[in-house]
């Protein structure tokens, strides 16, 4: 037998039952040994006054009765006798299994699994456990046509066949050393049938290792691909007049918005093309460090060119871009331009005379072409696919990437689905902030709250209503908007009241963006679209209706609206959440405005596919790891690969191990 035969060899796996192990993509032999158990029963006995209500456990103790079967109704009946186990005496009881009868002897000592139920002191049984069975049992996820004993079986013949020895070593050596890892061979056997815990929890060590440290050596075999396959350009960084320009800012930079700064100029400075993401809480500042960025690239008389997700944002960074360097052209490129000024600007974006242009969609269509771009930012990038952002790279040749993103991704994930980029982060607020004041109220509190906001609009003070999110349905979504704009109408006849929604025309929403933004509406009610990006200093309050419905990171987007001027301002969430996760969501939101420390707990509540904006990163599923429980090792096998990568010739065997084609993105 080898590692690499077909497992139809195999005594007992027919042509069927091949067909359904290879649907759970067990292939060959060596598929077999590493298809590893999702958990373990624990047959090893237990004391009953250790076990908690509902615990499934094994129990050995002497039979004090005889065996008594039950029979009611057709094919069903119960099987109970009682057990002895030190000073306590303990019902046990099987359902229609009445042949289990001939193991229950009087005074003999018996091995019982089963669930504890405490109210009624009864072991509720499933299976007696025989001598063999002592210890750890291995649970496989198995489909239909897969019986989890015969898997079992197939996987002790395997190794029966004494196969495993064929099985080679991975990892290297100094790093087995190092962490002190199981070997493979030894770690493979110990996954499907451990000796006790403590061997269990060294294996999985040692898998887990392996398998975070074969994804983070790929990742950095593909880091490695970019920096040597394509000759980047390089800019002349102009520090004096960077250090002009950055002293005329009406305030001063943060250490985190410097340190972003001199990360992404060292980038551009390098012949190597930048592939780097920067991450930073809602109002961070991420703004000025683009723009930045782009006055690097445009002294070394290079075009730059950011794309944003909607028009008036676009018209926002456009307005920045030109009171911040007046003295460059500066391009607007959005789908609402007329055509005789759309041609101007395409003709200037080719020749060469614009240095900066902001745009939507608008920018990546055919027929706008650039003279020589050289550097590429997104904002938002979350709100653009793959796709998308490559059209625009491709406009330029080989320009340097810069992506942006308010949705502050766990550093969990970020070294993980972004590993192959390089990533900065501004981990601080501007000075002077107010912080955002956030409460959580129920449904029926809702009249205290809008009697204050009558007197909130008595000053002038400008609100966002944000309507339940339905997941499942746009048209619902649109429908709740509307009730809530109805109710709202009512309830303040003498304010103006504005509706937006994501089934609005693009210019629509950016013109009620944009009345809102000049002062003329009071109240907007929107669905979820408004969670991208304006700032409108002067909108105070935020509420959100049914809060329990949005996601932690989604919600702080929200809140992330309001805060960004001089006035104090509050974040209401109403809400009843009925399950205890949606109240601990409500809680933490009360408790915390750090982006990060939400995303993080987002995070452990839902899952890595869960979180809003990073669903189509991908970011893969492991077969035994879990990057939110198992960050360490990620840390760890990640600061290992790159040191790998520092001497890749000292490597090769084990570069070699992980194939890199096309890669992500
Ligand atoms: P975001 O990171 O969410 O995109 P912005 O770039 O829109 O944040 O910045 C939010 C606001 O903070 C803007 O009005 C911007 O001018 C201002 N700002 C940026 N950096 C600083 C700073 N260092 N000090 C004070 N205000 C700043
Ligand atoms: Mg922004």
């Amino acid at each position: 037998m080898k590692l690499t035969d077909s497992i139809q060899y195999l005594k007992g796996v027919g042509p069927k039952s091949l067909e359904n192990y290879q649907k759970l993509g067990i292939f060959t032999v060596q598929d077999l040994l590493l298809y590893f158990p999702f958990r373990y029963d624990d047959f090893a006995s237990r004391s009953v006054f250790e076990l908690l209500d509902g615990e499934k456990a094994t129990i050995i103790g002497e039979v004090v009765t005889p065996a008594n079967v039950q029979y009611y109704g057709f094919k069903r009946n119960r099987l109970s006798f009682k057990i002895k186990q030190n000073d306590a005496i303990i019902a046990v009881s099987f359902f229609n299994q009445p042949y289990l009868a001939d193991k229950v002897e009087v005074g003999k000592e018996i091995a019982v699994y089963g669930k504890w139920e405490l109210a009624k002191q009864q072991l509720l049984g499933t299976k007696v456990v025989a001598q063999a069975d002592d210890g750890f049992s291995p649970v496989y996820h198995v489909s239909a046509g897969v019986k989890q004993s015969t898997l079992v079986k197939l996987i002790q013949a395997v190794f029966d066949a004494d196969i495993l020895k064929d099985l080679s070593e991975n990892l290297p050596d100094y790093l087995i050393k190092k962490y002190r890892l199981m070997p493979r061979q030894e770690a493979v056997y110990a996954m499907h049938f451990p000796q006790d815990m403590q061997a269990h929890k060294q294996a999985l060590r040692r898998i887990k290792f392996e398998e975070l440290f074969f994804f983070q050596l790929k990742l950095q075999a593909l880091k490695n691909k970019e920096k040597s396959g394509r000759e980047g350009i390089s800019v002349i960084i102009e520090q004096k007049e960077m250090d002009e320009k950055i002293a005329e800012l009406s305030f001063e930079l943060t250490k985190a918005q410097q340190s972003a700064l001199t990360e992404i100029l060292s980038d551009m400075k390098s012949p190597y093309h930048m592939n780097r993401l920067l991450q930073g809480d809602v109002g961070s500042g991420k703004t000025v460090v683009a723009e930045l960025a782009m006055y690097a690239a445009a002294l070394a008389n290079f075009q730059s060119a950011i794309m944003v997700p909607t028009e008036i944002l676009a018209r926002q960074h456009f307005a920045n871009l030109k009171q911040l360097f007046p003295e460059l052209n500066i391009s607007l490129l959005v789908s609402g331009l007329k055509v005789a000024e759309r041609r101007e600007v395409l003709e200037s974006l080719a020749s060469g005379r614009t240095h900066m242009v902001v745009g939507t969609h608008a920018l990546i269509q055919e027929g706008v072409e650039f003279y020589n771009l050289g550097l590429v930012i997104t904002d938002e990038q979350h709100r653009f696919g793959v796709n998308q952002r490559k059209i625009l790279r491709e406009k330029g040749q080989n320009p340097d990437v810069l992506m942006m993103t308010a949705t502050p991704i766990p550093r969990t994930l970020a070294i993980t689905a972004f590993g192959d980029m390089d990533v900065s982060i501004i981990d601080e607020l501007p000075k002077g902030r107010q912080p955002i004041t956030t409460r959580w109220v129920k449904h029926q509190q809702l009249p205290d709250v809008l009697k204050w906001i009558h007197s909130e609009l008595a000053d002038g003070a400008q609100i966002y209503f944000v309507s339940p999110l339905i997941e499942e349905s746009e048209m619902l979504d649109l429908k709740n908007a509307e009730e809530l704009f109805a109710e709202l109408l009512a309830e303040f006849p003498k304010s103006t009241v504005a509706l937006l929604h994501g089934k609005m025309k693009n210019t629509e929403k950016d013109e009620i963006m944009q009345t809102f933004k000049d002062g003329k509406t009071d109240i907007l009610v929107s669905t979820t679209v408004i969670e991208v990006g304006v700032d409108v200093p002067n909108a105070t309050i935020m509420v959100i209706m049914d809060a329990d419905r949005f996601g932690l990171s989604q919600l702080h987007q929200l809140r992330g609206r309001v805060g960004r001027g001089m006035k104090k301002s509050y974040a209401i969430l109403v809400a009843n959440p009925k399950s205890d996760s949606g109240k601990k969501r409500m809680q933490i939101m009360t408790q915390t405005q750090n982006g990060f420390t939400l995303a993080e707990e987002d995070l452990k509540m839902r899952g890595s596919g869960e979180i809003f904006g990073v669903r189509q990163s991908g970011i893969p599923e492991f077969a035994v790891a879990d990057i939110v429980n198992d960050y360490n090792i990620l840390e760890v096998a990640r600061a290992e690969a790159v040191e790998i990568f520092k001497t890749p010739e000292n490597y090769h065997e084990l570069i070699a191990q992980v194939q890199v084609g096309d890669g992500f993105d």
